[in-house]
């Protein structure tokens, strides 16, 4: 706590401000981002603020200073709550997890590298092999999923593009033995289209600067991301050239050192390819019929995926239908129809490749043979590096799943964090006192509830049989929820250029803020539809590895389910699944801080940390911890510390127990009311009584 750094860098938690007001809650975060002090704790969660320039911490002098010791031994750091996430994992058999939260470029990608490496660096003391190999692959998967999942946008160089949950499994001993990665809603509609200034997926362009001369020729590629549609626009993102070819040899070795075969590996730039070679086919109306411009991209796409180019360019042009007795047709797209089918072919085929890889790191790593009656328990640290909260300009359907899984995350946050600490008053024996605090149980009801939540009315305009639109949609939504608080339907006219054009937006009322969602392309992105025949095609694929990612392609147009899932219903289920799965472990929370928009190292935007303080309920947070006691400790270490400011306990050690000393200690500076003693901790309720300890102790 406070009593470790000198008060010059500011109060180490939170917890210990004078008075919680934002305005102190403020005050120190940025004095100590200006000193250098880029965590701060309130009672066991870190806040951390994004430094934006390599900081000196995170070295072997650094892990060794923090390996076994306790939170408040040390500076606030990643490694003291990772420590404390493995010891209790360790010591009580705990399955733990570590939440990372914030916002695009707070830094929980950076964060959760750092907590993976901690991990890494203090177990297996013996080196033994199979640990070792266990623990290379944990660590080599990030390069490989930063490679295809993230990109760069304008908000951060390395954004990642999927939220990542990644299970640790430990032995009886703590040490590695396996684990399991969980990806959630890639952000495929990346590959097709790019904001201004942004790039693809890193792996493109990896590719493109890095593959040899050799690899290039055989997959049809030039050496130059601006000969592309789909890497054209980023191809001029300054400053990354030099990087993309080095990742590419980092990503090579990383897939050989995972365990991918020369064939694996071939096959994963083949598809690549195809994508990139798919992006620049053009379609062409006579006014009858569409016809393909761009056949010899046509050709190569079909080496490349082992089909016959003649099913390619079928499945481009045209669409098998079952009619309403029965039979099948085959029924020719407009062009408008073509370009949309290929878009989204080429999404899926991303989408299914990313899949792919991390089910094939997960085969590598997932704990086999392993036998509880031999081995003892098999415990778990779980780490979630999950996109935060977003509110842009403008906010579309990825943003609506997104905000819905913060609001998810949020409820857990708060729900854990009490009942953490109402089991830490009955494990002490101490009276617990209710809490107010904002429940968000009535946004995530708007949202997820079935036949009247958002997602249930989605729901029903994707698969009803007539066709519904994002305008007919949205009315529904404001009939049915026209009585909710957290909901609006916003219809706005705005007289442009060209006529009156009028923009239809939903607004909901997120517990981190008010957000406008533009309600063009929900329908179509929650059906997310794929023309069945591209899936038979890839299924069809004498490539076993395409094959394998496609297996749904292998049912025929009949046979094929009426009522698929929905994107945001299959979004929806997973989060659900995430939640329980968090539920059930003891917490341990990171919550990430963006300090600049410009990526400078000693600019703090007050306006804009303020904001992210408040979505992320840190003040909440704060008041819960104190409105209870503020700072609770074993009574050895609050011996050890304050022995010397009372006559029992100094220079010797008068009293029985650790307890009764403490007592003492406690009564001669006459804070007794303001305390409650546990089963082995004092419980403090206002830090002015520490300060006084902390006081007496410095005038000696
Ligand atoms: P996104 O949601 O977009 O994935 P993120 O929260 O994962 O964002 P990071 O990619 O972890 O953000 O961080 C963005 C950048 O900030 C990093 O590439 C790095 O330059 C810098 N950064 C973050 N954390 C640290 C740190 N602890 N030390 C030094 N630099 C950091
Ligand atoms: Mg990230």
């Amino acid at each position: 706590m406070a009593e470790l750094e000198g008060l010059e860098f500011g109060k180490s938690d939170f917890v210990l401000l004078d008075e919680v007001t934002m305005e102190q809650f403020m005050e120190n975060l940025k004095l100590r981002f200006e000193k250098g002090r880029i965590y701060t704790y309130i009672g066991e969660v870190v806040v951390s603020v994004n430094p934006y320039r390599q900081m000196d911490i995170y070295g072997k002098d650094t892990i060794d200073a923090y390996r076994g010791r306790e939170l408040y031994e040390n500076p606030p750091h990643l490694y003291a709550v990772s420590d404390a996430a493995y010891k209790a994992m360790k010591r009580r058999a705990k399955d733990t997890c570590i939440v990372i939260s914030g916002e695009s470029g707070a830094g929980k990608t950076e964060a959760s590298k750092y907590i993976m490496q901690y991990i890494a660096a203090i177990t297996n003391p013996s080196q033994r092999v199979e640990v070792e190999s266990v623990k290379n692959v944990l660590l080599k998967s990030n390069c490989v999923l930063e490679a295809f999942g993230n990109a760069k946008t304008n908000r951060n160089d390395n954004s990642s593009r999927f939220g990542k949950y990644m299970d640790i499994n430990f032995n009886f001993n703590g040490e590695p033995t396996g684990g399991h990665i969980n990806n959630y809603l890639l952000e495929k509609s990346r590959v097709v289209q790019q904001h201004d200034g942004e790039r693809n997926f890193h792996s493109f362009y990896q590719l493109l600067r890095g593959g040899s001369d050799e690899m290039l020729e055989s997959l049809h590629l030039q050496n130059d991301p601006a000969a592309y549609i789909y890497t054209k626009e980023g191809s001029l993102a300054k400053n990354t050239s030099s990087n993309d070819r080095s990742s590419h040899r980092a990503v090579m070795s990383a897939l050989e050192v995972i365990g991918f075969s020369p064939e694996e590996i071939n096959s994963i730039y083949q598809i690549l390819a195809s994508i990139l070679l798919l992006g620049d086919v053009r379609f062409e109306s006579d006014g009858e019929s569409v016809q393909i411009l761009g056949l010899e991209a046509v050709g190569h796409v079909s080496e490349l995926t082992a089909t016959e180019a003649d099913s390619v360019c079928k499945s481009l042009l045209f669409r098998t239908v079952a009619t309403g007795g029965g039979d099948v047709i085959e029924k020719g797209h407009s062009e408008q129809d073509a370009c949309f089918g290929r878009d989204a072919f080429v999404k899926a085929l991303y989408e299914r490749l990313f899949g792919w890889i991390v089910s094939r790191i997960n085969s590598v790593i997932e704990v086999k043979d392993y036998d509880p009656a031999l081995h003892g328990k098999n415990t778990v640290i779980g780490v979630l590096d999950i996109y935060g909260f977003e509110i842009f300009d403008n906010n579309s359907f990825e943003q609506f799943c997104i905000n819905y899984c913060n609001e998810k995350l949020q409820q857990l946050f708060i729900e854990l964090i009490l009942r953490q600490e109402q089991g830490e008053y009955q494990r002490e024996g101490i009276t617990w006192q209710h809490i107010d605090y904002f429940n968000n149980q009535i946004i995530v009801d708007l949202v997820e509830q079935p036949h009247k939540g958002i997602i249930s009315i989605l729901d029903e305009a994707c698969l009803s049989v007539g066709k519904v639109t994002d305008t007919v949609c949205l009315e529904s939504m404001g009939t049915k929820l026209a009585q909710h608080p957290h909901y609006t339907s916003r219809k706005v006219r705005t007289d442009q250029k060209h006529g009156l054009c009028v923009c239809k937006h939903f607004r909901i009322r997120h517990y981190a803020g008010d957000v406008t969602y533009s309600i063009e392309g929900f329908l179509d992105k929650n059906k997310d539809l794929l023309f069945q025949d591209f899936k038979r095609l890839m299924y069809n694929s004498a490539n076993q590895v395409l094959k394998e990612m496609w297996p749904d392609g292998q049912l025929s147009i009949t046979e094929v389910t009426k009522r698929p899932l929905t994107a945001a219903t299959l979004f929806k289920n997973s989060i659900v699944a995430l939640v329980d799965k968090l539920g059930c472990k003891e917490p341990y929370y990171v919550r990430c801080i963006k300090p600049n928009e410009m990526k400078s190292p000693v600019l703090f935007d007050d306006a804009r940390c303020q904001h992210q303080v408040a979505y992320l309920g840190l003040m909440e947070n704060v008041m819960v911890r104190r409105a209870g006691f503020a700072y609770r400790q074993h009574y050895a270490r609050v011996l050890q510390r304050y022995k010397m400011t009372c006559e029992y306990t100094w220079p010797n050690h008068l009293m029985g127990s650790d307890r009764e000393a403490v007592e003492a200690i406690v009564t001669q500076h006459g804070f007794q009311d303001d305390v409650a003693y546990g089963h082995t901790k004092l419980f403090v309720r206002t830090p002015r009584s520490l300060f006084t300890l902390e006081q007496e102790r410095a005038a000696l």
